[in-house]
């Protein structure tokens, strides 16, 4: 039987042991905190917990589900632990850097990035069936070995996952538009709603939103720890998007101030069409 090791044990490291072990696998997990391990052994999310990292001596496969900052010193950490065989992946949302980082420490790294989530935290936020139907991104570099790819890819594949193979680069710049640019866009505006003076207006506005507030509010009202992560690590992605996004806007500004609205039909109506392709 595989034995799969996971390092943080919050909402994407907890949803993974709830999931690979519903897959029958053998699953060790690694808390810095004692109370959390007893919550994932009450909660079935692995088999045996430790605050030990030494525990993951055992596994085949390691999944780093720490915070983007904690990856490379968490793997560095490991490496007294591991056979030379063992296989370390990570699941953070940035890859290049994260990639730069670990690659010098152990040659057995597979980047990977499963393209899901909530905007809860920690171990109580771990859930069955996250990443059924979603896409989960592969990066191997040029040093990455094939088997290791094969065996993560087969892991992801059993979670239900589509899976992809980018280089790291591409799917910083590909995750910027879809994930990153959306986030910072919905905290945006979340901020703007937010500088209403009217308290009155600012009270009925918050009682009338209902799901179209709901669905464009919810990534920016996430996790504020992830989001800075990812400002930080995708900086300069995030930005080209972001820039790219007020000339849009302004454009958009434009067209109706000049009350252009067969312009802002077609716009809509191209929008309308090209949407589904991202969905
Ligand atoms: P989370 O719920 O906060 O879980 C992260 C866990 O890592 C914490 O529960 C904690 O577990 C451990 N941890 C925190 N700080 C640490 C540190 N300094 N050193 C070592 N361990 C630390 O966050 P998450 O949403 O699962 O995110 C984890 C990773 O998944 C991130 O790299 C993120 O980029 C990626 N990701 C997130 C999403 C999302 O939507 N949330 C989606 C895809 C990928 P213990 O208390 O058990 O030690």
């Amino acid at each position: 039987m595989k034995t799969v090791g996971i390092v943080g044990l919050g909402l994407i490291g907890g949803s993974l042991g709830l999931e690979l072990r519903s897959q029958r696998l053998r699953v060790l997990g690694v808390s810095r905190q004692e109370q959390v391990c007893e919550i994932a052994l009450r909660r079935g999310i692995v088999d045996v917990a430790s605050v030990n990292l030494s525990l993951l001596g055992e596994a085949d496969v390691i999944f780093v589900c720490t915070p983007l900052h904690a990856i490379a010193a968490m793997v560095e950490k490991l490496v007294p632990y591991l056979s030379p065989g063992t296989i370390i992946t990570d699941v953070g949302s940035v890859k290049a850097p994260v990639l730069r980082e670990v690659m010098p420490l152990w040659p057995h790294f597979v980047g990977g990035h499963p393209m899901t989530g909530t905007a809860q935290q920690g171990v109580n936020a771990a859930q069955s069936g996250l990443f059924v139907n979603t896409p989960y991104v592969i990066t191997p570099v040029e040093e990455t070995p094939e088997d290791a790819v094969e065996e993560v890819g087969e892991i992801a594949r059993s979670l239900g996952c589509q899976l992809y193979h980018c280089s790291p680069e591409k799917h910083d710049r590909a995750v910027a538009w879809i994930s990153h640019l959306p986030l910072f866009v919905s905290a945006a505006l979340l901020e703007t709603c937010l500088g209403e003076t009217d308290g009155e207006v600012l009270q009925l506005a918050q009682r009338f939103a209902s799901s179209g507030f709901r669905d464009t509010s919810r990534v920016g009202g996430g996790n504020p720890v992830l989001g800075e992560a990812i400002a930080q690590y995708n900086r300069e992605e995030l930005l080209r998007s972001l820039y790219a996004y007020r000339h849009s806007l302004d454009g958009l500004i434009n067209t109706i101030e000049q009350e252009n609205w067969q312009q802002l039909n077609q716009q809509l109506q191209i929008n309308e069409i090209e949407r589904s392709k991202f969905l």
